[in-house]
């Protein structure tokens, strides 16, 4: 079964004059295919994977109400339109009961999400992209960075189109940009959360960089200036645990956050700095590996009388004010500074 509609050079007028319009009309996952000033070449745009990051999708939008033409070929694939246009609009990462299609890119196939998932990249693979660009928002506020699974100049090149921040990990948590990378460079952008002003420039600007650049893959600017985060370890809740956000303990949960946590992104935090209140042992509560498998835990955080901590000075960053993103996936990454 053929999941994707495909449309090749689309007329702007046919594609409505905002984000919904454009995701009614184009129905379902749609790849677009837009013909560049140098065809013999393809750059790949892959967007909404979750339903509930828009800003990838409206960059598109803006761009093709321009009515410029890109430098090279790009194919654009604008995935979980269902699940954005499920109501109340864009606050669904995913359909309900369905997994996180961005989870979704090895194998097995079997569910409706890993049919979609086999499906980009057989279309990734049908038109072997110079490079893969796979733009999503923060789940909360916050500034924008670029996520890939290994440095180089190409990776600094195509990030630095976008923000200065690089955070470079490899999770094998079945990501497209885990998957793509072996045939091509590939990262993630996150511009910043959906209703950060900010964040909508970023993707537009950096799509407009990403589209008309002649090479995307070699530095223009000085790679000195990005800021690298490697070795981050995710700090992820054990099964089971009950998760608040609130300015005092909450009774029920085990683990309170504060609700401003989410001012931490990308800042140090030093260790004196409080974080929430945790039931017990941080290990009862927290799970967290480093990139040799072992429990990060104690090197994360320390509870102090029922109190949270970071253990020591830390940089976190994909900090969440979510409890569903928080239970579902990690509550931050960190890395020691
Ligand atoms: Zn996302």
């Amino acid at each position: 079964m053929r999941r994707f509609r495909f449309l090749r050079n689309p007329d702007p007028a046919s594609l409505g004059s905002d984000l919904e319009s454009f995701l009614r009309a184009l129905g379902g996952p749609a790849c677009l295919f837009l013909e560049g000033a140098d065809s013999s070449r393809t750059r790949a745009f892959v967007t909404l994977l979750h339903g509930n990051e828009p800003s990838g999708a409206r960059a598109l939008l803006h761009w093709l109400q321009q009515g410029r033409q890109s430098a090279v070929n790009v194919v654009c694939i604008v995935a979980s339109v269902n699940a954005a246009l499920q109501p109340p609009l864009y606050s669904h990462r995913m359909l309900p009961g369905a997994r996180d299609l961005n989870r979704c890119f090895r194998p097995p196939f079997s569910d409706e999400q890993g049919h979609l998932a086999e499906e980009i990249l057989e279309i990734l693979r049908l038109h072997h992209p110079e490079a893969v660009v796979d733009m999503h928002n923060t789940s909360g506020s916050g500034p924008a960075f670029g996520v890939c699974t290994h440095r180089d100049r190409h990776h600094d090149a195509l990030v630095s189109l976008f923000t200065r921040r690089l955070v470079i990990t490899d999770i094998g948590l079945g990501a497209l940009m885990e998957i793509t990378e072996e045939s091509c460079p590939t990262v993630t952008v996150e511009v910043g959360g959906r209703l950060d002003r900010e964040a909508q420039l970023t993707a537009d600007a950096g799509l407009v960089r990403y589209f008309t650049a002649d090479n995307v893959l070699t530095p223009v600017a000085n790679p000195e200036t990005l800021e690298y985060f490697e070795h981050s370890i995710r700090l992820e809740l054990n099964p089971g645990m009950a998760l608040a956000y609130a300015d005092q303990p909450v009774p029920e949960a085990d683990v309170t956050l504060l609700p401003d946590i989410e001012r931490h992104n990308f800042q140090p935090v030093d260790p004196a700095v409080a974080l929430g209140w945790v039931k017990g042992d941080a290990k009862r509560v927290f799970r967290a590996r480093d990139g040799g498998g072992r429990c990060a835990v104690a090197s994360l955080v320390r509870v102090e009388e029922g109190a949270l901590f970071p253990a020591q000075r830390l940089k976190l960053f994909m900090v969440t004010n979510n409890p569903d993103i928080a239970q579902s996936d990690c509550i931050c990454y960190a890395v020691e500074v």
